[in-house]
């Protein structure tokens, strides 16, 4: 899944993601990315959400918008994404060790963060007014 973030110059948020990267899917299976508050969620009072991942983990958890929430209680984004990849783990009875679910989060104030359960997840960041574009790569647990 490819999850897309952003806020214009008036302060509006807006969100986009694909679906869905999952190898060996069942026919029919309808994953995180199509379902609103699982892979994707914007509040334009608050910041948005979206994720990556076992689609599964998420639609339980209703990820983004539990980010999203997270954000609106105070929770900075990264910690936001961070607590929510840890109510996934928590609820879970089998090992995590091949799971991935990771979040990337954007607030109404333009901060910004990710958290992933596996390394390599990265993402980029495009920031107009400076002109440049980073790349940024967060994931640990
Ligand atoms: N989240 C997607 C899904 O479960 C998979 C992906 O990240 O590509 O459908």
């Amino acid at each position: 899944t490819i999850g897309m973030l952003a806020l214009d110059a008036q302060g509006n948020l807006a969100g986009a993601c694909t679906t869905s990267g999952m190898a060996y899917k069942l026919h029919g299976r309808v994953g995180d990315s199509p379902i609103i508050g699982a892979g994707l969620y914007i509040d334009n009072e608050v910041g948005g959400a979206t994720s990556t991942g076992v689609g599964e983990e998420v639609v339980r958890n209703v990820g983004s918008f539990l980010v999203v929430e997270l954000m609106r209680q105070g929770y900075p984004p990264e910690e936001a994404c961070k607590e929510a990849v840890m109510r996934i783990i928590k609820k879970k009875t089998n090992s995590t060790k091949d799971l991935q679910v990771g979040f990337l989060a954007l607030s109404k104030n333009g901060e910004y963060g990710a958290y992933a359960i596996q390394k390599g997840f990265t993402f980029a960041v495009c920031d107009s007014q400076k002109q440049d574009l980073i790349i940024k790569g967060k994931s640990h647990y």
